[in-house]
């Protein structure tokens, strides 16, 4: 497996991509979520990346949740190790888009819970603060003794 990187248009005939790539499509999955309107919806989404190895970004106004994590079947020469039983996902995959000489950029990308919480308030109005009931004195709750 060649380690050098070659650009697409200098392929010969009868090459294949993906010998020359670390099969960058085998380390991570994205699947699209709910674009989020409320801070319930962000709250969410702070959770979502609170688990680390994850990330959300907005390609084309679709929001994803992307989680970083290499296929178990992946070889160490970035091969598929079940080639001809992989799912219908990766058999469907094809290089004409793929992200072998992808820069990375999307709309949108957050990669840490406050990232996500400052972007809520700048598109959200500001949050609801609960009611105090009438009559109510504004102090701590103190345990009860007995
Ligand atoms: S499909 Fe693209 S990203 Fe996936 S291994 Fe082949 S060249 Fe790499
Ligand atoms: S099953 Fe094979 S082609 Fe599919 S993600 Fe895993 S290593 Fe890649």
């Amino acid at each position: 497996m060649s380690k050098v990187k070659v650009r697409r248009a200098d392929l010969k005939p009868g090459e294949v991509l993906c010998t020359y790539c670390t099969a960058r499509c085998c380390r991570y999955f994205a699947l699209p979520i709910e674009t989020p309107t409320t801070w319930g919806d962000f709250d969410h989404m702070r959770w979502y990346i609170m688990h680390g190895r994850t990330a959300i970004f907005v390609d084309g106004g679709t929001w994803f949740l992307l989680v970083f994590g290499d296929c178990q079947n992946l070889l160490e020469d970035n091969r598929c190790g079940i080639y001809h039983t992989r799912p219908e996902i990766c058999g469907a995959y094809s290089t004409d888009n793929c992200e072998y000489d992808n820069d990375g950029c999307y709309d949108k990308f957050f990669e840490s819970p406050d990232q996500i919480w400052e972007y809520a308030e700048a598109v959200l109005p500001p949050k609801p603060q609960p009611r105090k009931k009438a009559g109510a004195a504004n102090l701590p709750a103190l345990p009860v003794l007995s």
